[in-house]
């Protein structure tokens, strides 16, 4: 199997990837708290981490891929007050928050199809695990690291740091946050500022609500994920991920309670994809360059020169490093949607190409790149370079200049294959011959070829003239040959 190394937010260093289950592997990712349209910026989670799911599956393990989705819980202000984002909408639009969380959990599934992003192995909902989460709240609170107050249940921070290092993933000092928090108003039903909520009693204007020991209430944000990730991966498992924006509270929080439950640490590798800007600007509601997964498919956004296809989107994302942060502009998705075609054209190229006695490519050496490329911490940027480089080779070949025999043919089509299509997840657009109806397509455009063969042998001039000013006109290239008709789609 291969190597792969994975750099652990956790230790800050590139590790061994070694799963508890020889062959088998435990994912957590968190997934997007569902009262709004997908924007780009849940794109580069999803795609970060669909890119590692197909790499562990192509590389041969079986993986359990767990990705929740939040519908209760998370409130608009991160400190425990505030509306819930869901409850708030369901306000806003006059419809029952569960109706929220289906409009928007559909349409973010239909934006990840579009993105070509793999469904994970299950999609656990918040508001499904209420009684987990009032399972784990009690474990806390029997551990001594949570107490309860008029009904909410906090987590002590200041006690757990006692027993162990809290801020260890963000890096932060306990110190620190001290300072940031001591001056807070309106806490009083916390010991400590740092505290979190884990459990919150319901006012009576709050309408998603559960009863539970401590009154009708609702969880905290930070619970389900420790609820969640522990009930399908076990105890310890082996990958949690998310954003970096996640690092602190959420995923701090995670590991504070996964030791508060089980008395030792419920992961084993973290991994965190870095943040998107737009034109050089952080996204934010008030800058208005929120825009919606729909709009760039659609090109309906004022900073949006024209639509882009999904896969634009996505070869742009993964022509970045998943660690480092990516600036989007028209000019640089333009940029990426012309890359994007010259790998698709070499896709094309790859499946006619005519073979030799010897080979003048070194078919081993660039396959070894590539998986050298995704073992070095899936670094997709050095993966597409090298699929570049192979790319000139097809047209060197395809152009006479360079020779390649029968079996390396092969493994070049299987590499590319894998590479481009299974790990990579990318898929030819619409708009190119390499389409997924490409054969059926073709064999109509064939057809209709046939046909104005046939009127030529006629000189039937007006039907063969017609078919090809037709075809033209559609965007075909017709070339006349000696035994018919060649076809393509123009670019
Ligand atoms: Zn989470």
């Amino acid at each position: 199997m291969e190597k792969l190394t994975l750099h652990n937010t956790l230790t800050r260093k590139k590790e061994l990837f070694v799963p508890i289950h020889k062959d088998h592997v435990g994912m957590y990712v968190c997934g997007p708290t569902v009262y709004g349209n997908a924007h780009l910026g849940h794109a580069r989670p999803a795609i970060t981490f669909d890119l590692l799911f197909r790499y562990l599956l192509h590389i041969g393990y079986k993986v359990r891929y767990v990705r929740n989705i939040t519908d209760v819980g998370h409130l608009v202000n991160d400190a425990d007050e505030g509306e819930d984002k869901v409850a708030k909408k369901a306000k806003v639009e006059e419809l029952e928050p569960m109706e929220i969380v289906q409009i928007y959990t559909n349409s973010y599934r239909k934006n990840m199809a579009q993105l070509n992003v793999l469904p994970p192995s299950i999609e656990p909902t918040a508001s499904g695990h209420i009684i987990e989460q009032i399972e784990a709240v009690k474990k806390m609170i029997e551990a001594g690291f949570a107490y309860e107050t008029n009904g909410s249940v906090y987590f002590d921070v200041e006690t757990y740091a006692k027993n162990h290092p809290y801020g260890i993933l963000s890096g932060r000092k306990i110190e620190d946050l001290y300072t940031n928090t001591r001056d807070l108003d309106g806490q009083n039903e916390k010991r400590s500022g740092l505290d979190f909520a884990l459990w919150k009693n319901a006012l009576p204007e709050h309408i998603m609500r559960w009863p539970s020991p401590w009154g009708i209430g609702f969880p905290g944000w930070h619970t389900e994920c420790t609820a969640m990730s522990t009930k399908y991966l076990g105890e310890t498992f082996d990958i949690h991920g998310g954003g970096l924006d996640l690092l602190f509270p959420h995923h701090e929080a995670e590991i504070a309670q996964g030791v508060a439950c089980f008395g030792h640490a419920t992961v084993n590798y973290w991994i965190h994809n870095n943040m998107i800007t737009i034109n050089g600007q952080k996204m934010g509601k008030s800058l208005g360059n929120f825009i919606q997964l729909d709009e760039f498919f659609t090109g309906n956004h004022p900073l949006l020169e024209k639509a882009y296809n999904p896969m634009t989107i996505r070869f742009f994302m993964l022509q970045a490093h998943y660690r480092s942060p990516l600036d989007f502009s028209n000019e640089a998705l333009q940029a990426a949607e012309k890359g994007f075609e010259r790998l698709m054209n070499a896709m094309a190229l790859l499946k006619n190409l005519k073979t030799a006695d010897t080979s003048t490519l070194d078919v081993e050496k660039l396959k070894r790149n590539c998986y050298d490329a995704l073992n070095d911490d899936l670094n997709s940027p050095i993966l597409i370079a090298h699929l570049f480089d192979g790319a000139k080779m097809i047209n060197s070949v395809n152009d006479g200049n360079m020779t390649i025999t029968a079996a390396d043919l092969v493994k070049l089509q299987q590499l590319y294959t894998d590479l481009v299509y299974d790990v990579l997840g990318l898929q030819p657009s619409g708009d190119s011959p390499e389409n997924g109806n490409s054969e059926l397509f073709g064999q109509m455009v064939e057809l209709l070829l046939i046909l104005r063969q046939e009127a030529k042998t006629k000189k039937d001039w007006t039907t063969s003239d017609q078919i090809r000013d037709r075809l033209t006109a559609l965007g075909f290239e017709i070339k006349d040959t000696k035994e018919g008709a060649d076809w393509k789609l123009k670019n």
